[in-house]
């Protein structure tokens, strides 16, 4: 946020970020600066977990200035440590950088040893940190920040919007392909960019638009909001996350104009149509199965229940790196409501089944609370392929569809019968947007890297 009035913007980003805490909960960060002040003095303060166990009023009140950035992680490159935290902070001689990346870059790894020949230090093991310190060097040679964000593009490959916080401007920017969504939020006479555009509602701040994929958005009190398209590609070629409507993203987001919510009622929709079960309730496994198990119900007439109580002082549950920890989180997340389900024939609809952990508890929940039948319908096509651009999807031996049937899947998570989204139905829910829908097909806009990148600079 660039609040060109002068006002300090760590409270607004502090609950702007915390709009978006469902984008990640390992650790989360806000650094800020006086635009007035000595050009890149910078206040910062990051740590590991939710926003509201990492800051208190008084680490907020101490973060004074104008312009900020902040960030709320989920690992998909770089261990979870506080060192690998976000907004990185970077000093050099043009000032201080303060940036936020979310995405995942395949060509990490070959940037970083090219850099670590050249002399370069990193302080952490994340891909962000590569971005950065592109940025930093091509600065040294660019007449501006933004075309610095330019040059360093050129050479990143993968999924990254980026929010670029230099001492004067505020800079976002989206990868070619449009893989994460970032947005253009306006309040009084300040400008925002956020994930998604929930964050801009929690603020109270108007949306403006989408960054387009492959765009240079640059703020500045001098004029106002620009844009810089030279990096952008055909509309046909664009690539956006449709994972991102089927789970990452809220429900009352807009992402390049689609409704979140509308595309899991029309996910549900589809599931009704195409794999019908005669049933007496169909419900949810919250929060991002409920919209498809509403649009399910619309499509059936069979009714819409609430078979689940969530406790909602725990966070995403397949967020915690350790399976034995996500295996007990289940149960302590959720609990059957017996009085809904009992002797029913029940319609469970899930938006993904990853590893079947889940899926697996909450069906044998619902037998024990009584439910006569059980059948699984899941918001997705069966999950098969990694995913390199930035969501985390275990290796592919730990894939429940990896080599089974849905016969197979549906004996193992102990379904009466089990029924996926068609992949054709993926750009129907999206209103015919391009998407990359590689996790489901293999098939990515770009080829993927030949090493694993997955964990890379750990080893
Ligand atoms: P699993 O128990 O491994 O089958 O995980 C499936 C559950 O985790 C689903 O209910 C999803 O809501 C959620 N989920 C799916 N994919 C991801 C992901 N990449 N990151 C975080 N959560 C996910």
């Amino acid at each position: 946020m660039y609040d060109f009035d002068g006002n300090d913007v760590a409270s607004t980003i502090y609950y702007g970020l915390f709009a978006l805490q469902h984008r990640g909960q390992e650790s989360c960060g806000i650094a800020v600066s006086d635009t007035m002040g000595p050009k890149g003095k910078v206040a910062s303060y990051k740590d590991m977990g939710l926003l509201n166990e990492a800051f208190t009023p008084e680490t907020l009140e101490k973060l004074k200035g104008d312009i900020g950035v902040g960030h709320v992680r989920y690992s998909t490159a770089g261990s979870s440590t506080r060192e690998n935290a976000q907004p990185l902070v970077l000093n050099y001689v043009k000032g201080t950088l303060g940036l936020a990346h979310n995405g995942n870059l395949i060509n990490a790894p070959e940037l970083r040893r090219e850099l670590e020949y050249t002399g370069a230090i990193f302080q952490t093991t994340i891909d962000s940190e590569v971005i950065a310190y592109h940025i930093a060097r091509e600065r040294l040679n660019s007449k501006t920040v933004e075309e610095a964000v330019g040059r360093a593009m050129d050479k990143i490959k993968g999924a990254y919007s980026l929010i670029v916080m230099s001492p004067r401007k505020l800079i976002g920017a989206r990868d070619p392909f449009g893989f994460r969504p970032l947005c253009i939020g306006k309040r009084d006479n300040a400008y925002i960019l956020a994930s998604e555009s929930c964050a801009l509602d929690t603020i109270g701040a108007s949306f403006v638009r989408d960054v387009e994929p492959g765009e240079i958005v640059i703020i500045s009190p001098e004029k106002g909001l620009e844009s810089d398209k030279s990096h952008c590609i055909k509309k046909e070629e664009h690539a956006r996350c449709v994972f991102e409507y089927i789970y990452f993203a809220r429900p009352d987001s807009y992402i390049d104009n689609v409704s979140v919510y509308n595309s899991r009622i029309l996910a549900g929709k589809f599931l009704a149509m195409d794999s019908p079960v005669d049933a007496d309730l169909v419900v949810g496994v919250p929060e991002s199965g409920n919209c498809a198990a509403m649009g399910y119900s619309l499509q059936s007439g069979i009714p819409y229940g609430t078979a689940f109580v969530k406790n909602t002082y725990v966070g995403r549950t397949f967020i915690k790196p350790k399976q034995k920890t996500r295996e007990s989180s289940v149960q302590v997340k959720l609990n059957a409501i017996r009085e809904v389900v009992r002797d029913k024939r029940i319609i469970i609809i899930d938006d993904s089944i990853v590893r079947g952990t889940t899926s697996d508890r909450i069906v044998r929940m619902l037998r024990e609370a009584g439910a006569k039948e059980v059948h699984m319908r899941v918001s997705s096509p069966p999950f098969l392929w990694p995913c390199y651009f930035g969501t985390d999807v275990p290796a592919k031996e730990q894939l429940i569809a990896h080599n089974r049937s849905i016969e197979e899947i549906s004996g193992l998570i102990g379904t009466d019968s089990l029924g996926y989204l068609k992949i054709e139905r993926l750009s129907q829910i999206v209103d015919g947007l391009e998407i990359c829908t590689g996790c489901f097909t293999g098939r990515y806009p770009i080829e993927p890297p030949e090493e694993d990148i997955r964990g890379e600079f750990e080893k």
